[in-house]
């Protein structure tokens, strides 16, 4: 799961990091931050319970395999190219 947050869209409601403070913040204005965006498997439901919940669709949720954080790319089966 990777969670990524528009800054531009966000109403400043605060629903989701009272949902789950884990995950989300505020800047200095209000807008959210996220925090932890691979949150840990425990915090799955609260964290699609808070996009759901967000009253401008501002947070977004992606299913993909836990992003590489120190550089590494994830590789891909060998070149198949044909001569
Ligand atoms: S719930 Fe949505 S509108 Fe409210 S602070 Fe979070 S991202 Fe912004």
């Amino acid at each position: 799961m990777y969670v990524s947050a528009d800054k531009t869209t966000c109403a400043v409601s605060s629903l989701c990091v009272y949902r789950v403070p884990e995950v989300f913040d505020q800047d200095e204005d209000g807008a959210v931050e996220v925090l932890e965006p691979h949150p840990r498997p425990e915090l799955r439901d609260e964290v699609l319970r808070a996009v759901r919940g967000c009253p401008t669709r501002s947070i977004h949720v992606d299913e993909e395999p836990e992003a590489p954080s120190n550089g590494a790319g994830v590789a891909g089966p060998p070149s198949s190219r044909g001569a």
